[in-house]
């Protein structure tokens, strides 16, 4: 690695931040593509979130991505916002431009749907199945109304959550997070997206009974990667249905966000292809 003053420079914060896969896969991309980067990870707490905007640019970076708990308070932070991280209240990725400027964007949404694009998904026409109301099902619930689907159902275990979510839009319905409506929204949806943390790895939580899936043929998507395959998904997997993990999701909005640090285009498939198991060997080992 030659680093020079001209080499850009990009980083991801959050804390906790040593989890974080960003730095293995934007550092991959910057070796596999020959650019002239690096990419760092910074563990920021919430009160230093100013002084590293300001450092940031001082430094010359190029942008950074944030994780929790930024996602919000950089909506206030930032000079100007991408149309879509205002409509999700969430900032995911800000450029810092020559002139100093710092933009927000959210890449989440775009990075999720281009996941389930990925795998032949039809959003058009589709009824979407939407299990949780936190920050990512809410930004994924809006970005459903650009793609014409013909319904979104929320499921939550806080109600309100939901109600507040579907409030104003046309296609949305909010549900009790219930044995009965679990099942009788997946008999009929196209599509069923797990936006909970049930089944992440050391929660200790799950789905109790998972017998909703029994009669679906929706595609399942589980924004989770660590375990690989959720219970959710196993289930779904055994009974012959198409599954996706949230590792496309995490892949395509780093995708995204390193087009707006660099100013480049990539090949996405390419790119997801190869990163696909590349990080799924970095989290589980070979
Ligand atoms: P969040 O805002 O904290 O929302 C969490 C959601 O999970 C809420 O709907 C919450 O319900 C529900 N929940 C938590 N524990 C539950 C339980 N025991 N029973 C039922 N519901 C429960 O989180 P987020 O930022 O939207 O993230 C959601 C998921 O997406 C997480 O698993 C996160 O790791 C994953 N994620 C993946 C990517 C990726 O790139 N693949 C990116 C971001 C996030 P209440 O409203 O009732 O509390």
């Amino acid at each position: 690695m030659d680093i020079s003053v001209n080499t850009k420079k990009m980083a991801v914060i959050g804390d906790p931040i040593a989890h974080s896969l960003s730095p293995f896969l934007h550092n991959n991309v910057i070796d596999e593509n020959g650019f002239d980067a690096l990419y760092m990870p910074f563990l920021v707490k919430p009160q230093e979130l100013k002084e590293f905007c300001s450092a940031a640019k001082t430094l010359g970076f190029s942008g950074f991505n944030a994780t929790m708990p930024h996602k919000q308070a950089l909506l206030d932070i930032v000079d100007e916002l991408d149309p879509e991280a205002e409509a999700y209240g969430a900032v995911n990725t800000v450029k810092i431009h020559a002139d100093g400027r710092l933009t927000g964007y959210n890449t989440d949404v775009r990075g999720l749907l281009m996941a389930l694009k990925g795998q032949g998904v039809q959003l058009e026409g589709a009824r979407v199945m939407v299990i949780g109301a936190g920050g990512v099902a809410g930004a994924f619930v809006k970005g459903c109304g650009g793609e014409k689907v013909a319904k979104v159902t929320v499921l939550n275990r806080t109600y309100e959550k939901a109600a507040q979510l579907c409030d104003g839009l046309s296609y949305g319905e909010a549900m009790e997070l219930s044995a009965d409506n679990l099942a009788g929204v997946a008999d009929e949806a196209d599509i069923i997206v797990n936006c909970t943390s049930l089944g992440m790895a050391e929660t200790g939580s799950d789905f109790d009974d998972i017998s909703f899936l029994d009669k679906t043929n929706a595609l399942l998507c589980d924004l989770i990667y660590n375990p690989w395959e959720t219970k959710f998904l196993a289930y779904g997997r055994r009974r012959g249905l198409k599954t996706i993990n949230g590792m496309d999701m995490l892949i395509y909005q780093g995708l995204i966000a390193f087009e707006i640090f660099m100013d480049v285009n990539l090949d996405y498939k390419k790119e997801h292809d190869r990163l696909l198991p590349l990080c799924r060997d970095r989290l589980f080992g070979k």
